[in-house]
């Protein structure tokens, strides 16, 4: 493509620039320093994003897991202005509040099931979840079983990265980071015997909480066995184990339902939740509890809620959320999840079936498909194909994910739900032409 002279001479200052000053999330320092960033975004509009050279790529992961309403909704930038012009900020701390966030509050306990109605508001998922950690072993406590206090994940599970949400993260390079992981986390695989023996042998007076998002996403969007939640639901009862669903990607209608659990009818005790709540355009996440924690919460102890952050409920965040959910609501987003996400799935059986590829997997707008060399004996290839198809579709305008954690070589798929059966079709389209450009190459 061509870039205009000017477009480039800005690029190669701010690259300049990022890799001087900027230490980026996940990304290999060396690399960067040397390559600088390829892509510098200047705009998006629906499913696209526009880079200061010009270039206009499909957000087929809408960025990271969130963007789901799509790029350029200008109603949501009106929001944050008219909300920050009338009031910028005002604590939520001892019990002060202000209108954006009571509505917001209102609005998510519409959305979840059961009786989880009370949200705690936050900047994003790790703080939600080690908020949920942090609740869930105070509810213990006051309740007379101080001893309940570790936490069952699974493996290659995303939790985030604060001390308690990295300490219950199933990836492993994640917590090999630091030294300083919070104590009392353990990690189960996916099947129900490996939770029953866990269970058993670290005895159940012991265990505080069990934490699974409802299809892993970062892990490489795995759904759980057929039967798996209702069971564990049952599991969690009989030992007096809080169920905590962490909705940071299926939340807000990312499979075709309000919540990801809800594909399972399976309610748990507190739903952790950041990403589609705002579809990325203001940071807010919270975690919303059952009555029934509310009421032990409040009954206990001296009843403080002795946990808060600054942005807390920030008003400026809470209005934005509103319009997201509004939005959604409004243009019927979640059917459009449903009827996308099957032509999702269409394409993406396409795809297995044209290549050597199996695995296909997902829900709604949330999908993927893992490479293998040899489908029958699931033998890889020396290095992951899904980074070079990526690496093809960039150069044909779709921006692509590869997951390789946990030694598989997965392409990952989520983008906004605003999305048109045409834009599927591309998106395919560009899948497939390159993952045969990469198999010429081989
Ligand atoms: N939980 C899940 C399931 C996630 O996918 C993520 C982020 O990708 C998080 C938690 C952490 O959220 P944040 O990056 O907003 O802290």
């Amino acid at each position: 493509m061509q870039v205009n002279n000017e477009a480039q001479v800005k690029f190669e200052k701010l690259a300049e620039l990022d890799k001087k000053h900027f230490l980026h999330p996940s990304t290999p320092i060396k690399q960067h320093m040397e390559k600088g960033p390829g892509l510098i975004f200047t705009e998006g509009e629906g499913i696209y994003l526009k880079d200061v050279r010009g270039r206009k790529l499909i957000d087929s992961l809408s960025s990271l897991w969130n963007v789901n309403i799509g790029h350029g909704r200008s109603e949501l930038g009106v929001a944050a202005m008219e909300q920050i012009s009338k009031l910028g900020f005002s604590s939520t701390f001892a019990g002060n509040s202000h209108e954006p966030v009571i509505k917001l509050a209102q609005k998510v306990a519409e959305w979840t099931p059961g009786d989880l109605n009370t949200t705690f508001f936050t900047s994003g998922g790790s703080e939600s979840n080690d908020t949920a950690f942090k609740t869930v072993r105070h509810y213990w406590k006051i309740k007379g079983q101080p001893n309940k206090t570790k936490i069952i994940s699974r493996s290659l599970s995303y939790h985030g990265v604060a001390m308690g949400a990295t300490s219950a993260t199933g990836i492993e390079p994640f917590r090999e980071f630091t030294t300083s992981l919070a104590q009392g986390f353990l990690y189960v695989d996916s099947s129900i015997k490996s939770l029953k023996a866990m269970i058993e042998n670290e005895g159940a007076e012991n265990i505080a909480a069990f934490i699974s998002e409802p299809i892993q996403g970062s892990g490489g969007v795995n759904p759980p066995p057929e039967g798996y939640f209702e069971e564990v639901r049952k599991i969690c009862d009989e030992n007096d184990i809080l169920f905590i669903a962490d909705e940071v990607i299926c939340g807000f209608g990312r499979t075709g339902e309000n919540f990801g659990m809800n594909l399972f009818g399976v309610v748990p005790d507190i739903i952790c939740m950041a990403k589609g709540i705002s579809s990325g355009y203001a940071p807010i996440g919270g975690m919303v509890i059952s009555d029934s924690i509310k009421n032990e919460l409040m009954e206990h102890y001296d009843g403080n809620f002795w946990h808060g952050y600054t942005y807390s409920g920030h008003p400026m965040c809470a209005a934005v959320a509103l319009k997201n959910l509004e939005i959604i609501e409004n243009e019927n987003m979640i059917q459009n999840v449903r009827d996308m996400g099957e032509e999702l799935q269409k394409g993406l059986k396409y795809l297995e079936e044209t290549h050597d590829m199996g695995n296909r997997r997902g829900v709604g707008l949330l999908g993927a498909i893992e490479f293998f060399k040899d489908l029958e004996t699931k033998e890889r290839y020396a290095e992951p194909v899904s980074a070079k198809v990526v690496a093809k579709a960039l150069d044909r305008g779709l921006l692509g994910r590869s997951i390789v954690y946990g030694g598989q070589d997965t392409l990952a798929f989520a983008p906004p739900f605003c999305i048109t059966k045409e834009e599927v079709e591309t998106m395919i389209s560009i899948i497939d032409d390159s993952i045969m450009e990469v198999k010429k190459e081989l």
